[in-house]
C-alpha cells in the first residue's frame, strides 16, 4: 500500500552509508520551516519511541518479560521506589502495553501483564537484549541472561532478517529509509528524558534509547551524516555545545569513530561502526510495532525498504541453530547467574 512512497527519491535515505541527496526538509521542520503541513499529532514512531525512550519503561516491560508481574517482584527487581513504579505502571496501562489482574482484594493487589500490543514489543526486546549482549559493559545490576529456543534446545544467537524475502542476515546496509516529516519534529518534541551522561557506567541500549539527542544523532549517523555541520543541519535545533557532548559521547563509547577528513587534516568527521551500525534492527523492530499498532493508516513515519527485493522490510529474527522463525512462544530467556 505505501507503495507510492517508494518512488519519493529526494526522501530516500540510505542507512549507513553517505546520503546522496542534501538536505532534507524533515530536518527544517524542526526550526518551522517546513513546506509540508504539520498535525499535532505524534507520528507512530515518535509515539513509540516515547515510550520505549523511557529507561524505566523498558527496564518494566522488560521484567515482565521475564516473569516478574507483581508490584514487589517489580520493585525488588528494578530497585526502584514506590512511586516511581506506580506511575511508570499506570502510564504503561494507559498506553495499553500492561493489564492490571487483580489477585487479592484484601488487601487489594495486581499483577501486571502485557496486552498483545505490549506481547507484540517482543521482536523489540529480542533487539535490545541482542544488542546489549553484543556491546553493552558488564554491570552488576544487569544479570546475564541466554536465550534458548524451545523447538531446538539450543541457547541461542538470534539472526535479524526479513520476513518479506525470507532473507536471514539483514543489516543497516540492505536498507534505505524514508522518513515522514512529523516522526522526528515528534522527536524534537518529546518530553524532556534524563540525559544518557551519567546515568550508567558504560552505555547500554537503555541509555540510548532514553535520551533524546542521542536517540535523533544515531539515526543521523545511520542515514550516512559525518561532519559537525551536516550533523547541525540534520538535527536542526540542537546547540552546538549538545551536539560536541553527544558525540564525544558516542565517541567514547564506540558508537563512531572520529577521523581526519584527509589524511593530516585538522578537520574530522565522525564514522558508524559496527556497534551503532547494529542498533538498527531496534530501530526497525520499534518501526514495524509503531506501524501495526500505533498508526491508523498503518504508516509509522518512518519507511524502511528492503533494497533486495525494493520491498518494505518485515523484521523478523531466526534461530542460528535451527533456521527456524523465532517466536515468542517457542523461546525463553534465563539468567545464567544465581541469586536475585
Ligand atoms: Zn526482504
Ligand atoms: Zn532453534
Amino acid at each position: 500500500m505505501p507503495i507510492s512512497l517508494l518512488n519519493e527519491k529526494p526522501k530516500v535515505r540510505e542507512w549507513g552509508r553517505t546520503a546522496a541527496v542534501p538536505g532534507h526538509m524533515l530536518f527544517a521542520m524542526i526550526d518551522g520551516m517546513s513546506p509540508v503541513p504539520t498535525h499535532p499529532a505524534s507520528s507512530a514512531l515518535g509515539h513509540a519511541l516515547l515510550i520505549a525512550g523511557d529507561r524505566w519503561n523498558l527496564q518494566i516491560i522488560r521484567a515482565v518479560f521475564d516473569g516478574a508481574e507483581r508490584f514487589s517482584q517489580l520493585r525488588d527487581e528494578l530497585g526502584i521506589s514506590d512511586a516511581v513504579l506506580s506511575h511508570r505502571l499506570g502510564r504503561l496501562i494507559e498506553d495499553g502495553i500492561l493489564d492490571a489482574h487483580p489477585y487479592s482484594t484484601a488487601p487489594p493487589r495486581n499483577e501486571y501483564r502485557l496486552t498483545d500490543l505490549g506481547d507484540d514489543l517482543w521482536l523489540a526486546f529480542v533487539a535490545l537484549w541482542s544488542w546489549d549482549r553484543h556491546w553493552a559493559p558488564w554491570a552488576p545490576d544487569r544479570p546475564t541472561t541466554h536465550l534458548r529456543h524451545l523447538p531446538c534446545g539450543h541457547l541461542i544467537t538470534p539472526i535479524f532478517g526479513c520476513a518479506g524475502c525470507a532473507a536471514i542476515g539483514v543489516t543497516a546496509r540492505d536498507v534505505r529509509t524514508e522518513v515522514d516529516a512529523p516522526l522526528l519534529v515528534d522527536i524534537a518534541d518529546r518530553r524532556s528524558r534524563r540525559t544518557a551522561k551519567g546515568d550508567a557506567p558504560g552505555m547500554d541500549s537503555t541509555s540510548v534509547l532514553a535520551d533524546r539527542w542521542s536517540t535523533f544523532l544515531l539515526a543521523a549517523a545511520l542515514e550516512g551524516n559525518r561532519r559537525f555541520g551536516d550533523f547541525q543541519n540534520r538535527l536542526g535545533s540542537i546547540s552546538p555545545v549538545t551536539l560536541t557532548d553527544r558525540l564525544a559521547y558516542f565517541v567514547d563509547n564506540g558508537m563512531l569513530v572520529r577521523t581526519p577528513i584527509t589524511d593530516g587534516a585538522r578537520r574530522h568527521e565522525y564514522r558508524t561502526t559496527p556497534k551503532s551500525l547494529d542498533f538498527f534492527p531496534v530501530f526497525a523492530a520499534l518501526n514495524a510495532w509503531a506501524a501495526r499498532h500505533l498508526s491508523e493508516d498503518g504508516r509509522s513515519g518512518l519507511t524502511i525498504v528492503h533494497n533486495a527485493g525494493e520491498h518494505l522490510l518485515e523484521p523478523r529474527y531466526t534461530c542460528n541453530a535451527c533456521n527456524a522463525v523465532l517466536r515468542r512462544a517457542d523461546t525463553e530467556f534465563r539468567r545464567a547467574t544465581a541469586g536475585r
